[in-house]
């Protein structure tokens, strides 16, 4: 088979959401003034600086209004990646400081770059990382993690929502055993770190009912700023600073306060979590329409990780096409306007084979995410299952030629 006749106006439809949303017209609204007119440093005493000063706390407080916690407990980074660096590394050096000894992490097999590279890095100085592997859906049980929990276990660090096949950990009841073995032991630690950057625009983010100690979240997938992220560290939580300097931040990152992408992730939290029910119910519908449609017109298909439903990020759709390579047919798309996935953004670039794939046991290559937002409309899911079962038979075709 050929590939389809292109329509006279190629239509622009991004399924890409999980590597970085647009950003809200509002949340942009909200930035312009911080960048020229009100360029000034929170920290100066004149009225510039003080009204950047009230810009930035009041960015906090809507950012602990969105956890259910209070404005000391947040702190402003560069993004998820910083985010997550900070709790682990910065867990990690307190336990050191408080017992004299490097320790234990417990993380899973699926976490992302972010935190996967961070637990290696302290391997290479004497901590031991235990990766607790995931099921077929790429899930973890309460039970496994408490089990695993060893006697110099300084941080557990699971994340709420896999970037990749959109499954999602019971971080509440992660929490819980995590909290009654701690009460058990009569210890701090093991302190526990999820990372939500995924989980933020549609799941329960209340740090208290989650029972977690330090939580990342990111501006990029949020209808957010790129470059922009917090982490919720509990008060009394012990961390160390990830930067020395001016002692911003409460002395745990100093450097400057990049007020518009603080102003940014503020406005887009307190949007993103107000509308959270409608998010999940239109992205789950549409998604369940394309995956419906998929199957139905696309032999030699199926659905990487969870059963769409409670398991499952309601914007997820995570293909296998079985006989397709999984560049070809991405370039293709894009020819058509179609813009999805191939494993994780972030890996895209380092060209290896994906983790999660290799963690539940499926087939690395033929694998095309698929990821929703708040801007995606019925017209583009139609329009992709217009394009998208004759690309797939064009790719299947130009490769059974090629062998
Ligand atoms: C995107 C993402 C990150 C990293 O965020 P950056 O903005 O790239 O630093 C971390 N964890 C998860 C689950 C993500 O999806």
């Amino acid at each position: 088979m050929p590939l389809p006749k292109k329509p006279e106006t190629i239509r622009t439809v991004y399924l890409d959401n999980a590597a970085t949303t647009p950003v809200d017209s509002r949340v942009l609204l909200a930035m312009q003034p911080f960048f020229a007119e009100q360029f000034h440093n929170p920290s100066a005493l004149y009225r510039g600086g003080l009204r950047a000063r009230e810009a930035v706390e009041a960015a906090r407080q809507g950012c602990a209004k969105a956890l259910s916690t209070e404005p000391d407990t947040i702190y402003f980074t560069s993004g998820g990646t910083e985010s997550c660096n900070l709790a682990i590394l910065g867990s990690a050096r307190a336990h050191t400081q408080r017992t004299g000894r490097v320790g234990h992490i417990l993380t899973t097999a699926v976490e992302h770059p972010a935190v996967l590279h961070a637990c290696h890095f302290l391997e290479q100085e004497g901590w031991r990382v235990t990766f607790i592997p995931v099921d077929a859906h790429g899930k973890v049980t309460p039970e496994t993690v408490a089990q695993s929990v060893e006697a110099d276990t300084a941080l557990v660090s699971i994340m709420y929502a896999n970037n990749e096949i959109g499954s999602i950990q019971p971080i509440a009841d992660i929490g819980r055993a995590l909290l009654k073995y701690r009460k058990a032991n009569g210890t701090l630690f093991p302190l526990f770190h999820t990372d939500a950057c995924q989980a933020t625009p549609e799941l329960l983010l209340d740090v208290e009912k989650l029972h977690v100690d330090l939580l990342s979240v990111n501006g990029s997938k949020i209808y957010g700023p790129k470059g922009a992220g917090l982490l919720y560290k509990r008060r009394d939580v012990p961390c160390t600073p990830s930067t020395h300097g001016g002692g911003q931040e409460r002395g745990l990152r100093s450097g400057t306060e990049n007020v518009p992408e603080i102003v940014g992730l503020g406005a887009a939290l307190s949007l993103v979590r107000q509308d959270l029910a409608h998010h999940r119910q239109h992205t789950a519908e549409l998604r369940d329409t394309l995956w419906e449609g998929i199957s139905r017109s696309i032999p030699r298909v199926h659905l990487n990780g969870p059963p769409t439903g409670a398991d499952r990020l309601a914007n997820n759709l995570h293909v296998h096409f079985d006989g397709v390579d999984e560049e070809a047919l991405l370039f293709y798309l894009d020819e058509y306007g179609i813009q999805v996935g191939i494993g994780s953004a972030c890996s895209s670039q380092e060209k290896h084979s994906s983790h999660v794939m290799q963690a539940i046991g499926q087939r690395t290559d033929g694998n095309i995410r698929f990821t929703l937002g708040r801007q995606t409309s019925e017209d583009d899911i139609a329009y992709v299952l217009r394009y998208l079962p004759p690309i797939v038979d064009a790719v299947r075709t130009m490769r059974s030629e090629r062998l």
